[in-house]
């Protein structure tokens, strides 16, 4: 029988972190815990960013970090400062060989690979995982998969190709990350390439769509990044493309079964994603290490969510990106421009008071904004 006191649906982000910090907390002494992924093996196919404002348990695993970022929006730029909270970057192949690493020492934690999970439910006695040929038990799981869930809001994705691109010769890279740069294409969406300095003759770039599509093809992706080459970073020559990942960001939330007392959603099933910007990653470390530590104090188990107040304002950003569309990047843009970089990152990151919301909403186009307000 596949019975364990915990298992953990997903080995990525959530998964893993959890697992590391529910260890780290020894709560795997003497219970056992499987976590199950689909996923045939672990390869690099993440980079997470994020302002530094929180202290987790990964920072072994940075690319790089930052004290400056751009953004760019026709003939204007502008240069943030974050000298007290960084722009940082993780490996997610350091990340993954450094849990793996520790998880692997304690016999008690079984990883299973390559074993898609078809069915997760609860009964009396506890969780239960029905796979093509297997069942699998436990008083309490973890889940990080998306399968079967449902929505009500408007589905609109954050979707992107990124890849490292290296070259032979001189180019004339910038030196910082660059948040939005919004000088391509709109389409009547959402479009930006968003950069990582690498090396001095290789940066990471990526190709970012926000839209009504899950996602674009990859020749799509790979034609306009090659068009920002060309144009916007005005390399004309033979360039080489390393490591690369695609991506779909849900920026909605899914709807959880609230009765389930067993299966605690994590990651982007708990709905960590801030709608408006897609960062997760800081939000999932926070909700890991307060899931550990409720469970080492012996306190219910309760899903972890963002703070109310950001769901609340990223509502409203979405209404008044869904109706400005095409124009929305004045908006980013302004975002950036007309407030302190303090103020926007602390924001973003959902460390704000209200007094500095209220200058962020300030900031804004206030009719629009008031319209979504009231839903007019
Ligand atoms: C390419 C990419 C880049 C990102 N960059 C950033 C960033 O820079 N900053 C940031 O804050 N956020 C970023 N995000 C958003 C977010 O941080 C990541 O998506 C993060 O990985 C979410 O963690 P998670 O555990 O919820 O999901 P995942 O890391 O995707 O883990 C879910 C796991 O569940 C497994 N799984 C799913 N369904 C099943 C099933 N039916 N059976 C078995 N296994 C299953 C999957 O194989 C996967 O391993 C990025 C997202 C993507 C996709």
């Amino acid at each position: 029988m596949n019975k364990f006191d915990y298992i953990i649906v997903g080995a990525g982000c959530s998964g893993l972190s959890l697992a590391y910090e529910m260890n780290a907390r020894k709560l795997f002494a003497n219970k056992t815990c499987a976590i199950i992924d689909k996923r045939k093996d672990f390869k690099k196919d993440k980079i997470w960013s994020y302002w530094d404002v929180y202290k987790h348990s990964f920072t072994d695993c940075l690319i790089n970090k930052w004290d400056k970022f751009h953004v760019k929006n026709g003939q204007d730029q502008i240069i943030l400062d974050c000298k007290s909270f960084e722009y940082q970057s993780i490996d997610s192949d350091k990340f993954y060989k450094k849990i793996i690493n520790n998880l692997n020492l304690n016999k008690n934690i079984k990883l299973i690979l390559d074993k898609p999970i078809n069915k997760i439910y609860e009964t009396n006695e506890g969780a239960v995982i029905e796979c093509d040929s297997e069942i699998f038990k436990s008083d309490v799981m973890f889940n990080s998969s998306l399968d079967n869930k449902s929505t009500k809001e408007n589905q609109i994705y954050q979707h992107f190709y990124g890849c490292e691109v290296e070259f032979d010769e001189y180019a004339n890279l910038p030196l910082y990350p660059t948040l939005m740069d919004f000088n391509c294409n709109q389409d009547n969406w959402v479009h930006f390439f968003y950069t990582l300095p690498m090396a001095k003759n290789k940066i990471f770039i990526e190709n970012t769509w926000i839209s009504d599509e899950k996602s674009f093809s990859l020749e799509r992706y790979v034609s306009e990044i090659d068009h920002y080459i060309q144009n916007n970073l005005s390399y004309k020559k033979k360039y080489k493309n390393n490591y690369s990942e695609l991506g779909s960001i849900p920026m909605f939330h899914f709807q959880n079964n609230t009765e389930y007392k067993k299966i605690i959603p994590i990651g982007t099933s708990a709905n960590l994603t801030r709608k408006s910007t897609g960062y997760t990653f800081l939000n999932i470390q926070k909700s890991v290490k307060e899931i550990a530590t409720n469970i080492s104090q012996g306190k219910n188990l309760i899903q972890t969510n963002l703070n109310l107040k950001y769901n609340y304002l990223d509502n409203i950003f979405i209404k008044v990106l869904l109706e400005k569309r095409g124009s929305m990047c004045n908006i980013f843009f302004d975002l950036f421009k007309k407030n302190k970089t303090r103020d926007i990152v602390k924001f973003l990151s959902n460390t704000s008071n209200w007094y500095e919301d209220f200058k962020i909403i300030l900031s804004m186009p206030k009719l629009i904004f008031i319209k979504k307000l009231f839903n007019l």
